[in-house]
């Protein structure tokens, strides 16, 4: 085996306390989606997104929130494997880096990022954005920034490093994603014929048919275990 991809969704980091996309009401923290998380609610009522995601960026700063044992799991198995390992992630929280994963790429966004709409320029943020932030020195972008994240409707990052990643992968991994938001979820068409594809979730999901193998059960547990079987099988 030479390369391994794995996709992380939300799920990874519902052990760490950070609650997942959809509830049961089909509310994101209590929010409906598009009123939050749309360039055109950013368009409306700028406000609200911003305190939205000042919201999630306080929660995910709290000292309670730490990697749990699945990032920990994917970071040790990157230092042990001799070969290519490539991490892609929908989460906007910082917890694979925090567990020391060194390979993340970040396809929905980072909440610790902001960006300024007209130049691009992406800085490191840890507090509150209001309409007015700036960087520090830069009062030329007063007005321009926004949050580091894809919302619906716009492109995720990385896509052309992503499918590079899975054109020639030998192991796939999917972990704690819904299978429902794209293009993540169709990214295991992009395997090739050859791979070995798995699915770690609570529940079925609509792409799970596409995957070999079904790992039913909670991350911090089902990640640790597969992947001590795959080093051990090397
Ligand atoms: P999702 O919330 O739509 O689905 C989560 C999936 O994880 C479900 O299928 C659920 O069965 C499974 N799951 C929940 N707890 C689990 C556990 N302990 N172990 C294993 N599986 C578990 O998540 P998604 O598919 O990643 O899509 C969510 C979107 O919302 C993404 O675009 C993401 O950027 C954003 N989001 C990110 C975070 C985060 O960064 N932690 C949190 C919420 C939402």
């Amino acid at each position: 085996m030479n390369k391994v991809v794995v996709l992380t969704g939300a799920g990874i980091s519902q052990e760490s306390g950070i609650r997942t996309f959809r509830g049961e009401d089909g509310l994101w923290e209590g929010y409906a989606v598009e009123d939050v998380a749309t360039p055109q609610a950013f368009k409306i009522n700028p406000d609200l997104v911003l305190e939205f995601y000042n919201q999630r960026r306080a929660a995910l700063l709290d000292k309670n929130i730490v990697p749990n044992a699945a990032h920990i799991a994917l970071c040790e198995f990157e230092s042990k494997f001799s070969g290519e390992f490539v991490l892609i992630t929908q989460n906007i929280d910082n917890l694979h880096e925090r567990a020391g994963s060194k390979n993340i790429l970040h396809m929905h966004g980072e909440l610790l990022k902001v960006r300024s709409e007209e130049t691009g320029e992406v800085f490191e943020w840890k507090e509150d954005l209001h309409r007015k932030s700036h960087p520090q020195n830069r009062e030329d972008l007063v007005g321009t920034m926004r949050p580091h994240i894809v919302w619906f409707g716009e492109a995720p990052f990385e896509m052309i490093t992503i499918e590079h990643a899975l054109r020639d992968c030998d192991l796939f991994v999917a972990i704690g994603t819904s299978g429902v938001v794209y293009p993540a979820a169709g990214l295991v068409h992009s395997t090739p014929k050859h791979c070995r594809r798995v699915e770690i979730n609570l529940e079925q999901t609509p792409v799970s048919p596409h995957f070999h193998e079904k790992r039913q059960g909670r991350a911090s547990s089902e990640v640790p275990q597969f992947f001590q079987e795959i080093l051990n099988s090397l």
